[in-house]
C-alpha cells in the first residue's frame, strides 16, 4: 500500500507529537509513524520545564494541560542542597510540571487528530528509507498488520529517538559527547502521606546515590552504577541492593524489600549522550534524541526535543504554506538554531555525569556529597539563577511564531 503526504515524522515521542500536531494546527498534510501502541514509556522521565509550558501558553494549551493529572516541583535537590531552585525564574511556571508521558503525549495526539492534515499511525514501525536515484530520501517503508506499506513524503523527520533506526539506515553515526552511563531505572510505592511530596532530587544519604522523581502513585527511581559492575551487584543477591537502597532512603527499605523481589523489577540501561555532525542528510532531518541524545541529568531531554520540534515547525511552516519547496538551507537553519544550547546542556550533562561517575569509581563506601565549590557557587544571588535557566529555559527561550498559520477549527 502506498500513501503520500508533505512530512512524514517518525516516531510518537514529546519531538515527534509535537511537531505532528503543530503542522497539523497549520494545515500542513503531515503523517506520525510510531512503532508502539501506546504512548506508555516508563525510560522517558516525566519532566515539562517553564520554557515548555511558555510555548503551551502563547499557543492556548497551558491551562488545558495543568488540568491533566501533574503535580509540580520548585526544586530540584541532591544531598539536601537546593541544586536548582526554579523560583529563581522570571515566568508564569516557575516550576517543573511532573506529567506522566502517556497522559502529557495521549492528549496531544488526540487534539492532532482534530485537524484535517494530521493523520498518525499506531503499531506502524518504520522500517527502510525510500531513496530517489541520486540518494536523496523520499519516504520511508513500514510494517502494519503483517504488511509492508509505503509513504512518499517530501520530507521525513527523524524522531525515533536514542535508538534511531531511521539514523541508523541514513549511516549516520553520534559522536559520543558524554561518559557511558550505566543506570538500574526502577519504581517504588509513593505513598500520599510522604514527606518528601513536592520534591524530586538526588537522595545521597547511602553509597548509591538515587535520582527520583515524583509520579502520583509511584517513585521512578534511577540509580547510576560504577560501570561494569552490573553482573557483581547481581550476584551480591537483590537483598544486597535493597538494603543499600534502604541505606541512602531508609523509608524505601520496606518498599524495596516488597516490590523489587528480583531483578526482573529492574531494567538495566546504557545511557551515553552524544549528537550528530549534520541533521540533515537530503530530504531527511533528525531531531529530539535520533539527532542529539540527552542522559537523564537534569531531566531536560523531553524539553530540548519538543524546542527542537517547535523551530522545526517555525521554520518548515512558511515555506510549505507558501507552497514553495524545502531547501537544504531551511534544514540547515534548524540544526543551527537548535545546536548550541544543545551542546551547552550536553557539556553539563558531561560534568555532573562525570563527578558521579568518579565518585561510584572511588569506591570509598562513603556517602556522595555535593562539591562545596558548587554549593559556594550556588549561595551567589546573580550566579544561582544561570542554571535554572539553562535547565527550564534551554539559555535563551525558543518561542512558537505560528498563530497566524493556524487554521480555524
Ligand atoms: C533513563 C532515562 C531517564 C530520562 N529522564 C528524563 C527526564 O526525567 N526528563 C527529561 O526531560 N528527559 C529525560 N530523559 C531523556 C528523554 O527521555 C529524551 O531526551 C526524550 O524522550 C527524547 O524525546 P524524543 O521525542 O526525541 O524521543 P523518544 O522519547 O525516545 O521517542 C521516540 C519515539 O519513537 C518511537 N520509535 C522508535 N523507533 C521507531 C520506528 N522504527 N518506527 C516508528 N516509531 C519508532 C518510540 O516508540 C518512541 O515513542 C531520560 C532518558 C533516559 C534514558
Amino acid at each position: 500500500m502506498k500513501t503520500k503526504t508533505k512530512v512524514c515524522i517518525v516516531g510518537g515521542g514529546p519531538a515527534g507529537i509535537v511537531l505532528g500536531y503543530l503542522l497539523g494546527r497549520c494545515g500542513i498534510d503531515v503523517l506520525v509513524l510510531e512503532s508502539q501502541d501506546d504512548f506508555d514509556r516508563d525510560f522517558r522521565g516525566d519532566t515539562l520545564h517553564a520554557g515548555v509550558m511558555e510555548i503551551f501558553d502563547s499557543i492556548g494549551l497551558a491551562d488545558e494541560i495543568l488540568k491533566l493529572p501533574h503535580h509540580k516541583i520548585k526544586t530540584m535537590s541532591a544531598g539536601g542542597v537546593d541544586l536548582i531552585d526554579f523560583s529563581w525564574l522570571k515566568t508564569p511556571f516557575p516550576y517543573v510540571t511532573m506529567m506522566a508521558q502517556s497522559v502529557f503525549l495521549s492528549h496531544f495526539a488526540e487534539k492532532a487528530k482534530s485537524f484535517p492534515n494530521f493523520q498518525i499511525k499506531m503499531k506502524a514501525p518504520v522500517r527502510e528509507l525510500i531513496r530517489d536515484s541520486k540518494g536523496n530520501v523520499t519516504g520511508v517503508t513500514y510494517r502494519q498488520d503483517n504488511e509492508i506499506h509505503e509513504v512518499e513524503a517530501e520530507l521525513v523527520v527523524a524522531c525515533d529517538g536514542r535508538g534511531s533506526r531511521v539514523r541508523k539506515e541514513a549511516g549516520l553515526e553520534i559522536d559520543p559527547v558524554t561518559d557511558l552511563m550505566e543506570v538500574l531505572w526502577f519504581r517504588l510505592p509513593r505513598h500520599q502521606t510522604d514527606q518528601r511530596y513536592g520534591q524530586s532530587g538526588i537522595i545521597t544519604g547511602g553509597r548509591v546515590p538515587l535520582i527520583v522523581l515524583e509520579r502520583p502513585n509511584h517513585y521512578q527511581i534511577a540509580c547510576v552504577i560504577k560501570p561494569g559492575t552490573y553482573s557483581e551487584l547481581r550476584a551480591e543477591g537483590i537483598e544486597h541492593f535493597q538494603n543499600e537502597i534502604g541505606k541512602a532512603a531508609p523509608d524505601f527499605l520496606e518498599r524495596a524489600r516488597n516490590t523489587l523481589t528480583d531483578w526482573k523489577s529492574i531494567a538495566f540501561l546504557h545511557v551515553q549522550g552524544g549528537r550528530l555532525a549534520t541533521w540533515h542528510p537530503p530530504g531527511l532531518l533528525l531531531i529530539g534524541d535520533a539527532a542529539h541524545i540527552m542522559t537523564p541529568v537534569g531531566g531536560v531531554g523531553i524539553n530540548y526535543a519538543i524546542w527542537d520540534a517547535v523551530e522545526t515547525a517555525n521554520q518548515l511552516v512558511p515555506v510549505l504554506r507558501a507552497g514553495k519547496p524545502i531547501e537544504e538551507s531551511h534544514l540547515a537553519e534548524i540544526q543551527a538554531l537548535r545546536e548550541p544550547s544543545t551542546r551547552r546542556m550536553q557539556t553539563i550533562q558531561k560534568f555532573a555525569g562525570r563527578r558521579l561517575l568518579e565518585f561510584l569509581s572511588q569506591d570509598t563506601g562513603a556517602a556522595f556529597k555535593i562539591p562545596t565549590a558548587l554549593k559556594l557557587i550556588l549561595a551567589i544571588p546573580g550566579l544561582r539563577s544561570i542554571l535554572p535557566r539553562i535547565i527550564a529555559l534551554g539559555g535563551k527561550r525558543t518561542r512558537c511564531h505560528l498563530s497566524k498559520f493556524f487554521i480555524s477549527q
